[in-house]
């Protein structure tokens, strides 16, 4: 343990903690991290996607300096300011018609969703929101409501949730086996316990990510949007994660040729920064005013770091980028299947990608202990990454969007390593008695 992780623990709660590892870091460029052990580390997580640009990227200090230099006050609360006026009209530009009312900008993902739950059932009146298993919306308390994940247990849900399954391809067999029995739970559930006219919203994860980066069947949201339509339920995307470019596709949901009613965006909108954002129909989001606010919500500095995140990812062509070198990935560490029994199920789409591991490929049996030690060796070995899913057993990638070949590759050569490592029972168990993980 370095003396920067040492004199955190003397003085930082560890409530908001969820640790792997013990890094510690002082800087960072690009897809490196500088820990302050002086070593260099590849960042395959980007903070969980949230340095969608990397690290220390000049578009957004840029952006940043001139906001803060020249600054039209905190927040939007009380008064009108440029950047969050260019965000919004921005954004209403990249969604689909059907969602390009109004925006609303929050701090996280958490506050947007727990937003868009509440406006949801006050505007349309209805009472009921759908969502799935192993869903993660955010830790407020009203995202939580609506959240299906299991690191959430003990936490009350909304009392006019109820929760689906998503459907797990790997898990089932074949896609076509997930989607058939996801979408009979529906049907069931209306059939008997849930009238549809009662339910204001859907909320889906176009890649479910923190639940295993599970990858929905084709055609299967295709069903879902149709019931949507059918019963008049809104189909709200939760683009946080994977959003913005990060799976090869501006939207997520564009891989799923589904056009949501409201999207939310956070994480990488920000690019380091706290900021989020719903995007919906007017009906919706100008339900009311004083509805739903926090002080510093729709300030300037961050408003800037959005657009100047959005702008970048244009004119470095980062949708792009995303498609290409996630290609490369997923097809390298396919072909390290061959090499590492562990590896059970590579997926995903561009930079986000899951790689699940099981201790059995027969019976895909968890392998739940081998996934924090390859998380931990990967670290050691100089390469950032976490760890998802439902049996904590997902390796999880959602680097830089700037990420190049050359990195990615050499990141997954770090994890091969990793791999043979623990396979060979060369990484001690007693590393991660201090890391909990999730
Ligand atoms: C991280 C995440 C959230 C919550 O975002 P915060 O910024 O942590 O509040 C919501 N939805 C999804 C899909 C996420 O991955």
């Amino acid at each position: 343990m370095t003396g920067l992780y040492e004199r955190e623990s003397r003085s930082v709660s560890t409530l908001a903690h969820l640790r792997f590892f013990p890094q510690a870091v002082t800087g960072g460029k690009g897809s490196m991290l500088r820990g302050d052990d002086g070593r260099d580390l590849l960042d395959f997580a980007a903070s969980w996607g949230a340095a969608s640009l990397g690290h220390g990227h000049p578009a957004l200090a840029d952006a940043v300096n001139r906001a803060l230099t020249d600054q039209a006050g905190a927040s939007y609360l009380s008064t009108a300011n440029e950047p969050s006026v260019l965000l919004a009209e921005k954004l209403l530009s990249l969604v689909p018609e059907r969602a390009a009312g109004r925006v609303w900008f929050g701090h996280s993902g958490s506050d947007a969703n727990e937003t868009v739950a509440r406006a949801v059932v006050a505007a349309t009146g209805r009472p009921r929101i759908i969502s799935f298993k192993g869903a993660y919306h955010g830790g407020t308390v009203g995202s939580v409501a609506i959240s299906g994940h299991p690191a959430q247990g003990g936490i009350e849900k909304a009392s006019g949730l109820s929760l689906v399954p998503y459907p797990d391809s790997y898990a089932s067999g074949s896609p076509e086996a997930a989607s058939k029995a996801a979408l009979a739970h529906i049907e069931e559930l209306f059939a008997t316990s849930v009238s549809p006219q009662d339910v204001a919203a859907f909320f889906i994860e176009p890649i479910q990510s923190d639940g295993g980066m599970l990858v929905p069947p084709p055609g299967y949201f295709r069903e879902i949007e149709r019931l949507c339509r059918k019963h008049g339920i809104l189909l709200v995307c939760d683009e946080v994660k994977v959003g913005l470019a990060r799976t090869g596709r501006l939207h997520a949901f564009e891989h799923s040729g589904i056009e949501p009613d409201i999207v939310v965006f956070g994480k990488g909108l920000g690019g380091g920064l706290p900021i989020s954002a719903v995007v919906g129909p007017e009906a919706i989001m100008n339900h009311a005013s004083t509805f739903s606010f926090q002080t510093l919500h729709g300030n300037p500095v961050c408003a800037s770091a959005g657009l100047a995140v959005l702008e970048t990812i244009e004119r470095e062509n980062l949708v792009a980028n995303a498609a290409k070198v996630g290609d490369t990935m997923l097809s390298t560490l396919r072909a390290l299947q061959e090499k590492h029994p562990l590896i059970g199920h590579v997926r995903g789409h561009g930079l986000a990608i899951g790689v699940e591991l099981v201790s059995d490929r027969e019976a895909r049996t968890p392998a739940i202990e081998q996934t924090a030690l390859t998380v931990y060796r990967a670290f050691q070995l100089g390469l950032v990454i976490y760890y998802v899913g439902l049996n904590s057993n997902v390796l999880e990638f959602t680097p830089p969007l700037t990420m190049s070949e050359d990195e990615a590759l050499r990141g997954i050569a770090i994890l091969d390593q990793a791999l043979s490592d623990v396979e060979a029972g060369k990484v001690d168990p007693q590393l991660l008695e201090r890391f909990a993980g999730w």
